[in-house]
C-alpha cells in the first residue's frame, strides 16, 4: 500500500482565522538566561509545594477529581464566593477559551481593548465571532466610555484586563464599578485580573464584592503568576452566578484539571505569607526596573503588574533591540507582536536579573 496520499486534510474554516500564540523564544535555549520574557516568577514553588505535588504524583494511577472539589472548597473559603460559582481550569486560558466556546458564536461580538492579552483575538477567531478592538487611551489605560459605546445588541462578551497585559496598567475598581453597571445583564462581562495581587492601587479582594451586585461578571485568576506555578497549569474564576460554570463544564471535558496541578494549588494558596513577600518583592523591582530605566531616557507605562511597558523612540529598531539583549542572555518581549510596534515588555526578575538587563540594554543604546 502506498503511504503518500496526495490529499491534504480538510480542517474547518476557523482553524486558518486563529493566530498563532507568539509564544516567546528560548524554551530550547540552555545556559544562564535571563528569562524576563512571560511574566514568570523568578522565584521556585516553596518547598510545601513541591512535596504536596510530588505526594499527588504517587496516585496518578486514578484519574484527578473532575470537580476539584478539596481545591474549590479551599477557593470558596479564601474569598467568600459559594464553590458553585467557581470554576477551574487549566490555566486561566483553558477557561477563556471555554468561556468563548460557551458563549460565541457567528453573528455574536466580542469586545476588548487593544493592546491587551494576546489570546483575545484567538476567542473572535476560533468561534466566528466579530471581535471589536477598542484601543487603549493615550495612557496606555482601558478607555471604558470608548468600549461602552461599542456594546450592542449583539454583544455577547467584554473583556477588561486589570492590570493590563502588555502595557502593565491598571484602572481604578471605582470605575470599572461603574463600567459594570453600564454592561446589560445579558453580557458576560469578564474582568482578566491574572495580575491583580501586583497591584497597589486597590485592594486585590476588592473587586469580589462586585460579584454580589453582576451575576453576570466573572474575575478571571490564576496561580501561573503570584502563585508562580504556570508549568502546571491553574486558573480559576470567581463569577457572579453559577450559568457560566455551568456551561463551561457543557462545553469541556470532564478532567481537564490534573490532580497534581489540583495539590500544589490547593497548597499554594494556604501560603498567603508568601504572597505578600512576593509582592513586596515585586514593588521593589518596580522601582528598581523604572529608575534604571528613567536613568537611560525612557518613560514606563506606570506599572500595577509584574512587569513593566515603554516605548523606544522612534530612532530605535525593536528587534535589534530584542535581539541584542538575546544575544547577551536576556530575553524579552517585542511590542509588535503584542499590538504596539517600537515597544519592549520586560517581566521582573531577581535583583540581579534586572540589574543584568539594565547593563546590557545600556551597551545596546
Ligand atoms: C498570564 C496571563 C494569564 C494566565 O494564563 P494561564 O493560562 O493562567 O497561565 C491570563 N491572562 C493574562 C492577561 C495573562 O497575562
Amino acid at each position: 500500500m502506498p503511504h503518500n496520499k496526495s490529499v491534504a486534510l480538510e480542517f474547518k474554516a476557523a482553524v486558518k482565522q486563529i493566530p498563532v500564540y507568539a509564544a516567546a523564544a528560548g524554551y530550547a535555549q540552555s545556559g544562564p538566561l535571563v528569562r524576563l520574557a512571560s511574566n514568570e516568577s523568578p522565584y521556585p514553588p516553596l518547598p510545601e509545594v513541591v512535596a504536596a505535588a510530588s505526594a499527588a504524583l504517587e496516585g496518578v494511577n486514578r484519574y484527578p477529581d473532575p470537580a476539584s472539589t478539596k481545591l474549590r472548597g479551599a477557593l470558596a473559603d479564601r474569598y467568600g464566593v459559594p464553590a458553585e460559582r467557581i470554576a477551574v481550569g487549566n490555566g486561566s486560558c483553558d477557561i477563556l477559551l471555554a468561556m468563548g466556546d460557551a458563549l460565541l458564536e457567528p453573528g455574536a461580538e466580542l469586545v476588548y481593548a487593544w493592546p491587551s492579552f494576546s489570546v483575545y483575538p484567538q476567542l473572535e477567531a476560533a468561534s466566528g465571532a466579530r471581535g471589536i478592538r477598542v484601543p487603549l487611551d493615550r495612557h496606555e489605560c482601558h478607555d471604558l466610555d470608548a468600549m461602552a459605546r461599542e456594546i450592542t445588541v449583539a454583544t455577547r462578551l467584554v473583556v477588561v484586563c486589570n492590570p493590563n497585559n502588555p502595557t502593565s496598567t491598571a484602572i481604578e475598581l471605582e470605575r470599572i464599578a461603574a463600567f459594570a453597571e453600564r454592561v446589560p445583564a445579558s453580557v458576560c462581562m469578564l474582568i482578566d485580573e491574572a495580575y491583580c495581587e501586583f497591584s497597589l492601587l486597590d485592594d486585590p479582594d476588592a473587586s469580589i464584592e462586585l460579584l454580589d451586585r453582576h451575576p453576570n461578571l466573572v474575575l478571571l485568576r490564576t496561580f501561573s503568576k503570584i502563585y508562580g506555578l504556570c508549568g502546571l497549569r491553574v486558573g480559576y474564576a470567581l463569577c457572579g452566578s453559577r450559568d457560566l460554570p455551568d456551561a463551561l463544564s457543557a462545553v469541556r471535558q470532564p478532567f481537564f484539571l490534573n490532580s497534581v496541578a489540583q495539590a500544589a494549588a490547593f497548597e499554594a494558596l494556604a501560603h498567603q505569607d508568601e504572597v505578600a513577600r512576593r509582592v513586596e518583592r515585586v514593588a521593589v523591582a518596580r522601582v528598581q526596573l523604572h529608575d534604571g530605566l528613567s536613568e537611560l531616557g525612557f518613560e514606563p507605562a506606570p506599572s500595577q503588574a509584574n512587569f513593566c511597558w515603554f516605548l523606544l523612540g522612534e530612532e530605535r529598531d525593536e528587534a535589534s533591540i530584542v535581539d541584542g539583549l538575546a544575544r547577551q542572555g536576556v530575553l524579552v518581549r517585542a511590542g509588535s507582536p503584542l499590538g504596539r510596534e517600537g515597544a519592549l515588555r520586560v517581566s521582573y526578575g531577581t535583583p540581579a536579573e534586572n540589574e543584568r538587563f539594565l547593563e546590557v540594554l545600556a551597551t545596546l543604546l
